[in-house]
């Protein structure tokens, strides 16, 4: 490098050294978009599929491949790849189902509002039709898939924010027998609830901004397969579309994972208790958790999650159901964050009417229960009262004079959502 004048060594100086002899104990940030090789024929090679190995990190990179591995993993599934996003990873899962002109996807009528609009827009202009239906209604679900026959079925394991639970084997069920693939969107209940490709899903996808990272530190998502057929596919959308993870995002996730069970199970803890208090709150009409009360359809319940916990979401609805109330509630917290995100460590709250669900018409968010009076609790790992006492105050303050909190009193319940 000696031989070289200052500015060319200012380019190479102190790069491409061998790698180390140990394994290094966490995956290294591989921050490089391509790769070199000593001979050309052994770049060859691995494009050509002869040999395993990185060329060009749209292509693939080794911090990103650690978190596939990671998810294919804990997903039970055959192959994963990640994405920018998790809209990414939902548009990459949706273009490996080959739809074409004419196709039809069969949507839960509750899913995430940019999921319905992905399916509306960009697919709707290629000539791809969009039909929802109550995900929850298997005999309607049936019914429709039979006339239809859909190319696809998507849902989500829990729905964003009415935390609707999924019968997953059920879908999957009806999903082979009208040859339609079955998308799960298993953000919300993560791995550590639910497995949806053990439960007969094709293709589970994540928004691993939520809580696969969970410190509101990366974006990301991943799409996990269950059968090695669909890799070419999949692979296609990933590198063509090319909304690739970056390496950075990738370590942020992984580092997130680690903790994923023990961040989990304090905040599914914290959601069922910070539950039970709310309800007795004259100012909310009624708070959904999808915990079984009274043997509303257990059989769902069990065979959807695979332990005792029933997720870290709450979703309040407001005794006084104006978006008033909403915005004067939300403004009043001061331990639990406004965050437009889910699945922090930390407590973070939402107006899903005019945040997750914003696209839609005021019409359409009524028509599936999303009024403006509805709050999303994103419940965090800290002291739950602490988070409780946040809200209860948040409420009463933001409570006008001339409010009539009395009026809401008793009115206070748990919605059983199976
Ligand atoms: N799926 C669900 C259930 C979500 O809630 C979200 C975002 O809130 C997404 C997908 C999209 O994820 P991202 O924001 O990482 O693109």
């Amino acid at each position: 490098m000696s031989d070289y004048s200052q500015s060319t060594r200012f380019v190479h100086a102190g790069e491409r050294r061998e790698a180390p002899n140990g394994v290094p104990a966490s995956t290294p940030i591989y921050a490089t978009s391509s790769f070199i090789y000593e001979q050309v024929e052994d770049i060859d090679r691995i494009v050509e599929g002869d040999t395993t190995g990185f060329v060009y990190s749209r292509y693939g990179n080794p911090t990103v491949a650690a978190f596939e591995d990671a998810m294919a993993q804990l997903e039970n599934g055959k192959f994963a790849y990640a994405f920018g996003s998790g809209m990414a990873a939902i548009h990459g899962a949706l273009l490996a189902c080959e739809l074409s002109s004419g196709s039809i996807v069969l949507a839960s009528k509750d899913l995430y509002g940019s999921t319905f609009e992905l399916l509306l827009t960009v697919f709707g202009a290629f000539g791809v039709k969009t039909v929802t239906e109550d995900f929850n209604d298997v005999a309607a679900l049936r019914a429709k898939a039979f006339e239809l026959k859909p190319s696809v079925l998507l849902c989500e394991t829990l729905s964003n924010p009415l935390l609707k639970v999924c019968d997953i084997e059920e879908c999957a069920q009806i999903a082979r027998e009208v040859g339609a693939k079955l998308i799960v969107d298993n953000t919300f209940a993560t791995p550590y609830l639910c497995r949806p490709l053990d439960l007969g899903a094709d293709f589970v996808v994540h928004s691993a901004t939520k809580y696969l990272g969970g410190h509101a530190d990366a974006t990301g998502g991943v799409v996990v397969a269950k059968k090695e057929f669909d890799k070419p596919a999949l692979l296609g959308a990933l590198t063509l579309a090319g909304g690739v993870l970056s390496p950075w995002e990738a370590h942020s996730i992984l580092r997130g994972i680690k903790t994923l069970g023990l961040r989990l199970e304090k905040q599914c803890s914290n959601a069922e208790i910070l539950a039970a208090k709310l309800q007795k709150l004259p100012e909310i009409s009624e708070v959904i958790y999808p915990k079984l009360f009274d043997g509303v359809d257990a059989n769902a319940l069990d065979r959807t999650f695979h332990g005792n916990d029933f997720g870290a979401i709450v979703t309040i609805r407001l005794a006084e159901d104006t978006r008033e109330a909403a915005y004067r509630f939300l403004n009043a917290l001061k331990l639990c964050t406004r965050a437009a995100s889910v699945g922090d460590l930390f407590t973070g709250i939402v107006h899903p009417a005019t945040a997750t669900h914003r696209e839609l018409s005021p019409a359409k968010r009524d028509a599936i229960g999303i009024t403006e009076g509805l709050i999303r609790i994103s419940v965090g790992i800290e002291d739950v009262n602490d988070i409780y006492v946040d809200i209860e105050r948040a409420l009463s303050v933001s409570i006008p004079i001339e409010a009539p909190r009395a009026l809401a009193v008793g009115q206070g319940k748990i919605s059983l959502r199976a």
